[in-house]
């Protein structure tokens, strides 16, 4: 589920005239919103120290914004001044390095905005009394203003997507969530005109400095650069004192309301206008906070908001600005404490025609205004109207359906609480299939006729036979041979049944909980592929193989078991490309496309891009969505995907034992999606599972933990690379001697691996025994009787362990 992906995938519509006044603003909002300066001072060697950043003002004049409920709350500065942070943990120095060259950050800036609930504003002006008339400030605010205020139609990069993704701050309605609270902690943030970085930000926000990248961390260092190598988040983590006393963590709860339930209500006319009310059931979780930040889609236009029958305050600037929504309880909210809102909005740009009865589905998260989606589980409601010539999929078990005059209306409710609701809409024809063994049901939707964009450009022949619709069975039994082999696997689903739908996207998929959306492309046969991706791209194929079992195990991957921050995505997104090479072992008839599938995804992680850089070295696994960047632009697909993968491979191959084949595995995957039913997992807790599982031989470091795995593989780099030698000679008895040495190179010093040993008797693939290497260096040599000959002796012939290339 890549964000920048979603964001970008935006159809361009003819601009729609909106005219939605607030209905009701909030007066210090407003006054905050349009606040000129009001006073400046002459600065001097002014230190602002704020976690591990320390901000100097050099020399220049500092200008504050007119003071909101008595407090200053936005200053600007024209003048000299540096911005230093030095990281605390090594991984965070080696990331900024690998960005910027440089452990810490020095940079000299001459224009500053800083936006603050704490005391800086007392700070300042404790040390700096003599009035300035700089008429720099003036436009230095109006420029900072109009930067952080703007949100690009189509944003140039996966950081400029997130920082204005449909849940951008604005920075005013943060500021007033901490004003209405005087139990807010205060934050602060500077954005720097920088002579190196035009665009430098530095935050210390106790609610969390970067929530679209779903952590709790409070500190953050962003350079927006875009197309420059340097852009990307320097640094995220959590406070100095946390990581000093060994208290931070992922599951630090920074909600101010958790949703209990929604009740959502949409209509889509014939025009693709969409028009909706959501009722939100919800419970405070601080004391005294009265802002609440939804998500969104910012053209959607939020036109009345009630509370109890009570009108409430909202905030949502144009669609082009800081769009985002928040809403302004009437009262502040206790700890605990059980509210409703009833929100009313209407507007475009959720879904899009895209010819044939196909729709884009656009706005894919957020198409109602929600809180904590993915990392929460709430109940829904859905009712639909839509023209009746077309079909509404929604999430949750189909409860009502009826028409009022031309259109078809349905109703979904939620058999469990779900993560986050979806739907997807077109002139779908479909047909359904019950599995005998569990009872569980599989449904498909596709549309009869090819979107327009394929009929346009390609092929015109090839097109006219194309009918996604007359072949749903495929994706289907896919669907149907996953579950099986999921459930099996990984424990029962959490739902009863899935819908498996067509998009007229090529080349991605997406999964809901109990929907899934599949590419046109697992609608093709093998003629109609072929035919289109020889002129699209060639590298779709083995794609299309595995999108239905990969979206598929997304059921259990992301929706009955989340994923706590960014840190931890692989568990969702890694466990899914496990799993559907799993499915690959299982479906084919023989271990070819499995054994490739491996070996593609350590191509992508180790072979060189353009730049001469390898995706595996833009960082270890744990930094995720931070791992893009210019110069390794695919590091967050190769590695998170890819990587994640071949972690939880490795697992397995280090839990099978001829015996018991995979059973430890199974147990432990069982055990793992049982702790976690309905609950987020961290990268720690799924460690606390595995080690559980593991037997006596893959306790390397003898202390019953597996530090020494994830150590290598999740927060770290390094690569093997192994070389066998070995001999087979006649023996007496008519049997055979073997004697084998394994070296593993090219890592440090502490690199520990368990590395099976292979025979291939005429094809057979017969598991002898593990080395277990340590550092660069070469094994003692084994020496093993056998009763016949191998044909060949190997390492890693399971793609066991990530090797070098
Ligand atoms: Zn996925």
């Amino acid at each position: 589920m890549p964000v920048f992906r979603a964001a970008v995938r935006v159809v361009v519509l003819p601009l729609v005239v909106c005219c939605a006044a607030l209905a009701a603003t909030d007066p210090v909002y407003k006054a905050m919103r349009e606040a000129g300066l009001a006073d400046s001072l002459v600065v001097e060697n002014i230190v602002l120290k704020r976690d591990a950043g320390v901000v100097t003002l050099k020399s220049g004049a500092i200008g504050f914004v007119a003071p909101a409920m008595g407090r200053d709350t936005v200053a600007v500065f024209a003048g000299e001044g540096e911005f230093d942070f030095t990281p605390q943990s090594p991984v965070d120095r080696n990331y900024m390095k690998s960005l910027t060259g440089q452990e810490s950050v020095a940079e000299q800036f001459d224009r500053a905005l800083f936006c603050f609930s704490d005391e800086t504003g007392r700070e300042i002006r404790a040390s700096a009394k003599t009035p300035s008339s700089d008429a720099r400030l003036a436009e230095a605010l109006r420029n900072f203003r109009k930067l952080l205020r703007s949100r690009p139609e189509t944003p140039h990069s996966m950081l400029e997507a997130e920082l204005t993704s449909d849940a951008m701050d604005n920075i005013e309605a943060d500021l007033l969530a901490d004003l209405y609270n005087p139990r807010a902690p205060g934050f602060f943030s500077a954005y720097l005109h920088g002579r190196k970085h035009s665009d430098l930000r530095f935050h210390v926000r106790p609610r969390g400095a970067f929530p679209e990248m779903s952590t709790p961390a409070e500190v953050a260092v962003i350079n927006l650069d875009i197309q420059a190598p340097q852009e990307g988040i320097w640094y995220l983590s959590h406070l100095q004192g946390e990581l000093r006393s060994r208290t931070a963590s992922s599951d630090e709860n920074q909600r101010t309301v958790e949703a209990d339930r929604y009740r959502i209500e949409t209509a889509i006319a014939g025009n693709d206008h969409f028009t909706a009310t959501t009722g939100i059931e919800f419970h405070a979780v601080t004391e005294g906070d009265r802002v609440i930040k939804f998500s969104l889609l910012p053209s959607l236009r939020v036109t009345r908001v009630t509370s109890g029958g009570q009108e409430a305050a909202f905030i949502q600037e144009d669609r082009k600005e800081d769009g985002s929504f928040y809403v302004v309880m009437p009262e502040a909210m206790a700890k605990g404490s059980a509210h409703q809102l009833l929100m009313e909005y209407s507007g475009d740009r959720v879904v899009h025609k895209a010819g044939g009865g196909n729709f884009n589905v656009g706005a894919r998260e957020s198409w109602y205004p929600n809180v904590n989606t993915f990392r929460d589980h709430a109940r829904y409601d859905l009712t639909f109207k839509v023209p009746k010539q077309y079909t509404l999929v929604g999430v949750g078990t189909l409860a009502k359906q009826w028409t009022e005059k031309d259109y078809a209306c349905t109703q979904w409710v939620s058999e469990t609480p779900i993560a986050v609701a979806g739907f997807n809409y077109g002139s779908f024809k479909n047909k359904k299939i019950t599995d005998p063994q569990s009872g569980f049901v599989i449904e498909g939707y596709a549309n009869s006729e090819p979107p327009d964009s394929l009929a346009r450009a390609r092929n015109v022949a090839l097109v006219g036979t194309m009918s996604p619709a007359a072949m749903m069975n495929v994706p289907m039994a896919q669907a149907q041979a996953a579950v099986q082999i999921f459930s099996d696997w990984f424990g029962k689903p959490e739902f009863t049944r899935i819908a498996i739908t067509e998009q007229p996207e090529l080349n991605f998929g997406q999964s809901w909980p109990t929907l899934v959306y599949l590419p046109l492309f697992a609608y093709l046969d093998s003629t109609q592929r072929y035919g289109l991706l020889k002129r699209i791209s060639p590298g779709l194929t083995d794609f299309v193989d595995e999108v239905t079992a990969h979206e598929v195990s997304h059921q259990w991957w992301g929706h009955m078991v989340g994923w706590s921050t960014y840190h931890d995505q692989w568990l969702s997104e890694g466990f899914a490309t496990f799993s559907a090479g799993l499915y690959l072992q299982f479906t084919e008839k023989t271990p070819e496309k499995y054994l490739k599938y491996w070996q593609n995804a350590r191509l992508r992680l180790l072979e060189k891009n353009a730049y001469g850089r390898r995706a595996n070295d833009a960082g270890p696994l744990w930094l995720g969505e931070r791992l893009d960047s210019l110069r390794n632009k695919d590091a967050y697909q190769a590695v998170v995907y890819g990587k994640g993968g071949y972690v939880l491979h490795m697992l397995r191959q280090m839990l099978y034992n001829p015996k018991q084949g995979d059973k430890l595995f199974i147990d432990m995957m069982h055990d793992f999606v049982g702790q976690h039913r309905n609950r987020n997992a961290s990268t720690e807790s799924f460690q606390r599972v595995a080690e559980k599982h593991m037997p006596h031989e893959m306790d390397l470091a003898g202390d019953g933990k597996l530090d020494w795995f994830f150590s290598e593989w999740v927060y770290g780099t390094a690569v093997p690379r192994y070389k066998l030698d070995y001999t087979v000679t006649e023996a007496d008895g008519g049997k055979f001697l073997l004697k084998a040495s394994l070296t593993q190179s090219e890592v440090p010093p502490d690199f520990m691996m368990p590395v099976p040993l292979y025979l291939d008797f005429d094809g057979q693939i017969v598991w002898l025994g593990v080395f277990r290497m340590r550092g660069s260096s070469t094994s003692s040599e084994l020496h093993v009787t056998l009763p016949k000959k191998p044909k060949r002796v190997m390492v890693n012939y399971f793609h066991d362990i990530l090797e070098a290339l």
